[in-house]
C-alpha cells in the first residue's frame, strides 16, 4: 500500500524526492512558500524576458543525474558556453584569473611584486606545508599575497560581508579555481597547448531559463497524482517523541494541517528546527539561531539594447560599486530575451535588515546604474524596464565553526524516526542544483529502500567541487 509524504519546499531537493518517490507509487504533496516552484533555481519571466536568481549552470559529475535531467528535458536543454571576466582597476581581467591578464592590464611594478610573492609562497607551501584554517590563508598560500590583496580578498569580503579570515577555508579549498599560474606562464609562451582542466567552460540551460527545469519536473510529479501547493508557508511540525505526525501550513489566509507518514523538509535549517513542537531543546536553538544566510539583492533590468557585452557575467570586487557581479542574459541563451534585446542582472549582497536590504527599489536602481554608467556598459536611457528581488536565503556563511554548528544538528536530525531535513537551506550546505538533485533522489532511496541517512549528509563535502 502507498505511504504517504509531505515534501517541505518546491526547489531542486523537494522536487527531486517527490519526483522518485512518485514514480514508485507513493502519494507526494510539496508545500511551497513561492507562487512559483524552483527554489533558488526559479526563473521570473517578464514582459518576455526571462531572469533567474543570478545566472544557474548545470554542470555535474553525476552520470545518473546528467541522464535523467535530459531525459526530462530533452531538445530544451542546450549545452552553452561561459565567459567571464573581472573588472577591476578599470581593465577587464580574464576570470578565472591568469598571469597573462595581470601582465596586461597592471603596472610592471605590480607584477615584480606580484611573482617574488607567488614564487616565494609556492615554495614555501611546497617545503613547509601548513593547514589552511581560512579563506584568507588558503588563498594566501596559494597564490601570495599581492594577487589576494588585488582580487580575493576584496570579493570574498564584499560577497559575504565579514572579513576573510573569518571564513572556513572549506569555502575557498570547495569552490576557487585553482588555475595553476605557473601553468598559465608556460602557456603564455606557447609551451602547451592544452586547455586548463580545472576550468568548467561549458554547461547546460534551458532554453526558458534555469527554472525550466523545475518546471518541467513539476509537471511530471503532477502527472504522476502528486500535489504541489503553491504560496504555503510551512509553520509547525507537530512531533510525536521522535515521529512526526502534523504539518502546520498557511495557505493564504488560510491555516491548514495534513497528515503524513513521512516528512523531508528542504527548509532552511534553523526554521526547520524552530517549527518542531514540543519545542526541541534549548541549546539546539542556540546553535539553528547562529546559522545566518547572506541575503541577494537581485536588480532585474530589461534593456532596448541588442547586447551589452559578450559575457556571461563580470566580477565586480571593488568595493566602490554596490553590486558583486553582473549577469547578461542574451549570452546565456538568446532565446531567454525578446528579440534585439538584453536583459542584465546586478547581485548586491546584503543582511536581511542591514541598510542595503532595507533600501526602497528607487534607490537600488538609481546607485546601480550609476556604477554601470562609471563602467561604461550602458545608459539609464537604454532600460525600458526594472524591477528588484530580495532573497533572504541565498549562501550559508561558512564562519569558522560552522561545521561544528551543521554536526550538532544533523545528530539531531539522525534521531528522527519519520522526516529528514535535507538540501542546500536544510543542510546549510554550499550545494549547487545537482548536490540537491542528488539529495532528493537518495531521500527517495532512504525511505523507500533504507539507503542510510549518512550518505545524504556527507553529499557536497569533498574538498572540491568543480571550478569556478
Ligand atoms: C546567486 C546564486 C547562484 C547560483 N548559481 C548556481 C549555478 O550556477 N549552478 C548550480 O548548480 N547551482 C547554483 N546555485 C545553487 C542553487 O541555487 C542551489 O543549489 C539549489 O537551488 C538548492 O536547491 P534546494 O532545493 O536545496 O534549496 P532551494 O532552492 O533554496 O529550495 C528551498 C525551497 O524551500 C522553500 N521554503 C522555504 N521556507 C519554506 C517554508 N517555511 N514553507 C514552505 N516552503 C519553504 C523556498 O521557497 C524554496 O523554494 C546558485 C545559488 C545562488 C544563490
Amino acid at each position: 500500500m502507498s505511504q504517504k509524504y509531505i515534501i517541505l519546499g518546491a526547489g531542486p531537493a523537494g522536487l527531486s524526492a517527490a519526483l522518485k518517490l512518485a514514480e514508485a507509487g507513493e502519494k507526494v504533496t510539496v508545500i511551497e512558500l513561492e507562487n512559483q516552484v524552483g527554489g533558488l533555481c526559479r526563473s521570473i519571466r517578464k514582459n518576455g524576458y526571462f531572469f533567474d536568481l543570478g545566472g544557474h549552470r548545470f554542470i555535474t559529475k553525476d552520470q545518473n543525474i546528467q541522464h535523467s535531467l535530459e531525459e526530462i528535458m530533452g531538445d530544451e536543454f542546450v549545452v552553452r558556453s561561459r565567459k567571464s571576466v573581472i573588472r577591476l582597476k578599470g581593465n577587464f581581467f580574464s576570470y578565472p584569473l591568469d598571469i597573462k591578464s595581470v601582465i596586461k592590464n597592471l603596472p610592471l611594478s605590480f607584477n615584480i611584486k606580484a611573482f617574488l610573492d607567488y614564487s616565494l609562497t609556492t615554495i614555501k607551501r611546497k617545503f613547509f606545508p601548513q593547514e589552511d584554517k581560512t579563506f584568507e590563508d588558503w588563498v594566501v598560500s596559494r597564490f601570495g599575497k599581492t594577487l589576494y590583496d588585488l582580487y580575493f580578498g576584496p570579493y570574498s569580503e564584499k560577497l559575504w560581508g565579514i572579513p576573510p579570515s573569518d571564513i572556513s577555508a572549506d569555502w575557498a579549498s570547495q569552490r576557487i579555481s585553482l588555475i595553476n599560474l605557473w601553468d598559465a606562464f608556460i602557456r603564455m609562451f606557447g609551451k602547451t597547448k592544452d586547455e586548463p582542466k580545472t576550468y568548467a567552460r561549458r554547461f547546460y540551460y534551458p532554453r526558458r531559463g534555469c527554472g525550466q527545469v523545475f518546471e518541467m519536473l513539476a509537471d511530471r510529479i503532477t502527472s504522476l497524482g502528486g500535489e504541489i501547493i503553491l504560496n504555503a508557508k510551512a509553520k509547525e511540525i507537530k512531533m510525536q517523541g521522535s515521529s512526526m505526525e502534523e504539518i502546520v501550513f498557511q495557505n493564504g489566509k488560510e491555516e491548514k494541517s495534513m497528515k503524513a507518514d513521512f516528512l523531508i523538509s528542504t527548509i532552511p535549517l534553523p526554521d526547520f528546527m524552530r517549527s518542531i513542537t514540543p519545542t526541541v531543546e534549548e541549546n539546539l536553538l542556540q546553535v539553528a539561531k547562529r546559522m545566518n544566510y547572506r541575503s541577494i539583492k537581485f536588480l532585474n533590468l530589461m534593456l532596448d539594447k541588442e547586447q551589452v557585452t559578450d559575457n556571461t557575467w563580470i566580477y565586480i570586487p571593488e568595493s566602490e560599486y554596490l553590486f558583486f557581479r553582473i549577469q547578461e542574459w542574451r549570452n546565456w541563451s538568446p532565446t531567454v530575451v525578446p528579440e534585439g534585446k538584453s536583459g542584465v542582472t546586478l547581485e548586491i549582497a546584503c543582511n536581511e535588515g542591514d541598510e542595503v536590504w532595507n533600501a526602497s527599489d528607487e534607490e537600488i536602481f538609481k546607485k546601480c546604474l550609476e556604477g554601470i554608467e562609471n563602467i561604461g556598459l550602458f545608459k539609464k536611457e537604454d532600460v525600458i524596464d526594472y524591477f528588484v528581488l530580495n532573497v533572504k536565503h541565498c549562501y550559508p556563511i561558512y564562519t569558522l565553526d560552522y561545521a561544528e554548528k551543521v554536526e550538532t544538528l544533523v545528530k539531531y536530525i539522525n534521531t528522527l524516526d519519520n522526516a529528514i531535513s535535507i538540501g542546500r537551506q536544510g543542510l546549510y550546505r554550499y550545494n549547487n542544483m545537482d548536490h540537491s538533485i542528488k539529495m532528493g533522489f537518495m531521500t527517495a532511496e532512504h525511505f523507500l529502500n533504507g539507503l542510510p541517512k549518512q550518505e545524504i549528509f556527507d553529499i557536497a563535502t569533498e574538498k572540491k567541487i568543480f571550478d569556478q
